[in-house]
């Protein structure tokens, strides 16, 4: 009898509760909170203006990562940080999104991996059904939410992507970035970049490097150059001091300056948008 109880207890709707879900960017949650909808809320473990290559867990957010049942992040290539701490945590399910075969990969321009995919549209489209697949996974009571919440969310992408190109149809002109994080939105978009200061993930840039764009700067051969929210903009500064080169607004190509609700992946690239497209408009 008492095994029969447990059997009882176990198919019970109070074990198809729906999963808490940790996520480490701000974009990233917003495709998880757009799967979810009105059935729960997302953590996010970046701190507001952090540096997600160097993610450090507080023990309140070590806490919060104990808490849940499933992890959706990037991937170790992007915060080491945080899968040493998502290592040390037991029972807890990890989706980390580079994995997906069917995820557009692309190299830094030193050619090794650049994990900032997520800079791709069609990756964001991607996820989103990668995401309702897992929470669905977990919570099959919920599946047919999941699924139509990830239809709209895709349908939403899909405008906000033609929308943006035909906006930075109008960009021609050559840029530099801090860091070289955009290569995705760059090739996406048919845009000329010159490429970032700091030529892998976010070290600061080398002296042969920081020569060779100079040298460019001096010829004309780039036309802006755009410093990021979590660096010291002096070295984009230094870059543009005595030539023509236009100094941008600060790019935050991880949303690390958004409130990671569902609408902070539309938000995160219609300001990239927007930032870049100074570079054609300058006065
Ligand atoms: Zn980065």
């Amino acid at each position: 009898m008492r095994a029969l109880v447990l059997l009882f207890a176990l198919s019970s709707p109070a074990l198809a509760d729906v999963p808490q879900v940790q996520t480490d960017i701000p974009p990233v949650a917003a495709l998880v909170a757009q799967v979810m909808g009105d059935l729960g809320t997302p953590g996010v473990l970046l701190d507001k203006g952090g540096d997600e290559h160097d993610m450090q867990l507080r023990p309140s957010q070590m806490r919060a990562l104990t808490d849940a049942q499933l992890l959706v992040w990037v991937g170790p290539e992007l915060t080491p940080g945080l899968d040493t701490a998502r290592q040390s945590v037991r029972d807890l399910q990890s989706l980390a999104l580079l994995d997906d075969p069917a995820t557009l990969r692309l190299p830094y321009t030193d050619g090794s991996s650049n994990p900032h995919a997520w800079l791709d549209p069609t990756n964001a489209s991607l996820w989103i059904g990668v995401i309702a697949q897992r929470l669905s996974a977990l919570d099959p009571a919920h599946a047919a939410t999941y699924a139509a919440n990830a239809a709209a969310a895709q349908t939403q992408i899909a405008a906000l992507d033609s929308d943006l190109a035909s906006q930075l149809a109008g960009l021609t002109q050559s840029f530099v970035t801090y860091h070289d994080a955009y290569g995705y939105f760059t090739a996406h978009y048919h845009l000329p970049s010159a490429g970032g200061l700091a030529a892998g993930d976010a070290a600061p840039p080398g002296a042969a490097r920081l020569s060779a764009l100079r040298a460019q700067a001096e010829k004309g051969q780039i036309a802006c150059a755009f410093p990021e929210a979590q660096h010291d903009p002096a070295l984009i500064t230094n870059l543009a001091q005595g030539t023509a080169v236009f100094v941008g607004p600060p790019l935050d190509p991880v949303g690390s300056t958004l409130d990671p609700d569902r609408h902070a992946y539309a938000k995160l690239m219609t300001a990239l948008t927007h930032s870049l497209l100074t570079c054609a408009n300058k006065p």
